[in-house]
């Protein structure tokens, strides 16, 4: 028996573990200008009937593990000998479920780029019959555009969230206007919040993503200082960093490349990265940094309380020498370091300080940072 569901490409890394939904296909927008995860795909709804289809398959490929499991002496239990055998299979879809089912069955992710753009009876409908058919499932989250949560109200967002809606990922990116219009975000700074207290005071969960270096050498200060100012009159549950890179073929490449744009160096962005979190004010959200392409994932904590310890592990980066804040970029973005202690490893930190002296032999090693940070999307 051949089961298979249809997913989209893309979830935010904290769905790592969660299964993914699709309830609509590619983005409705598809207009940043950083954006390259549904270039050249149009957008599509999925009719309730293929949704439900796909739930029905998911159960279906869970009765099959637990009979496989049984059928292979492993008393119903789906464990690391099951999944070797799924993964040995090659079928990789079941392989997924397997492991989803290993961390508890507990958590969704619902596809494409804006889910609630679909009508709020569909959602509640998928919703229900979720949870109807996977009684395991706690928490059920999503991405949604600013521009169209600010459309529903307060009474929608609140029936998604009584039909089990538990969270909505926003790409804020910026809280500059200036920035929000230079790269087409189709959303504005006030759309931003009145979109962000609306989710807020239905009870979902709300996690807000901010693209640091976003704003350029250009909009620097203004991206971190309204970015600032918009995070702290929301008050979103989490605050998660992405750092800029410039992806091939994204009208940002063409920006930068006609010098419309100036991206900022490494550094730079640190210092934005603290003149935002300094300008964070009032606000009890959980501060992220949950991806590789961030300089410093360490950067992370609950606010107000830990601002401090947040702030020092910023000045800890900057006040280190030149030389060894170069080790640190280049040993980071060739996948060497992941957090700044790695460089106490003295034999990789010997690796990357004799990279360095030969790219900088070369006068390549700004471009080789460049390539190698842009190859993480
Ligand atoms: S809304 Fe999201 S998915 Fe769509 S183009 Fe913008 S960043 Fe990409």
């Amino acid at each position: 028996m051949n089961l298979s569901i249809e997913q989209g490409p893309i979830r935010p890394p904290s769905e790592a573990a969660s299964l993914l939904l699709r309830l609509t296909r590619n983005c409705p927008w598809n207009k940043c200008a950083f954006c390259r995860s549904y270039k050249g795909k149009t957008f599509s709804r999925r009719s309730i009937k293929e949704i439900k289809n796909d739930i029905d398959t998911v159960v279906e490929m869970c009765r099959l593990l637990y009979k496989t499991s049984w059928e292979s002496g492993f008393d119903g239990q789906i464990n690391r000998q099951l999944l070797t055998q799924v993964y040995q299979s090659g079928d990789y879809q079941l392989f997924n479920i397997a492991i989803w089912l290993i961390n508890g069955g507990k958590t969704v992710f619902l596809q494409d780029a804006n889910s609630l753009v679909e009508k709020n009876a569909v959602i509640v409908e998928i919703l229900e019959y979720l949870k109807e058919q996977l009684p395991s499932v706690e928490r059920i989250t999503t991405y949604a555009r600013s521009s169209t949560l600010a459309r529903k109200s307060v009474e929608d967002l609140n029936a998604l969230s009584l039909a089990g809606l538990s969270r909505i990922h926003v790409g804020m990116e910026s809280g500059s206007d200036e920035v929000l219009k230079f790269i087409e975000k189709g959303a504005t700074a006030r759309q931003h919040i009145e979109a962000g207290r609306r989710v807020k005071e239905s009870g979902i969960s709300l996690s807000e993503y901010i693209i640091l270096g976003l704003g350029g050498k250009r909009w620097a200060r203004e991206h971190a200082l309204e970015s600032a100012r918009v995070l702290s009159i929301i008050n979103p549950d989490f605050i998660r960093f992405r750092t800029l890179t410039i992806a091939k073929g994204t009208a940002l490449e063409q920006k930068t490349l006609s010098g419309e744009f100036e991206a900022e160096a490494e550094e730079e962005i640190i210092r934005g990265e603290k003149l935002l979190i300094e300008h964070l004010d009032g606000i009890q959200s959980n501060l992220v940094s949950d991806h590789s392409m961030n300089l410093l994932e360490e950067v992370k904590g609950k606010l107000p309380n830990d601002k401090l310890a947040i702030l020092s592990v910023i000045d800890r980066f900057l006040s280190l020498p030149e030389n060894e804040k170069q080790n640190f970029i280049l040993g980071k973005r060739w996948g060497l370091y992941r957090v700044m202690n790695d460089m106490l490893d003295a034999s990789q930190h010997a690796r990357v300080s004799a990279a360095i002296a030969m790219l900088k032999k070369e006068h390549k090693l700004e471009e080789t940072i460049s390539f190698l940070k842009n190859q993480v999307i």
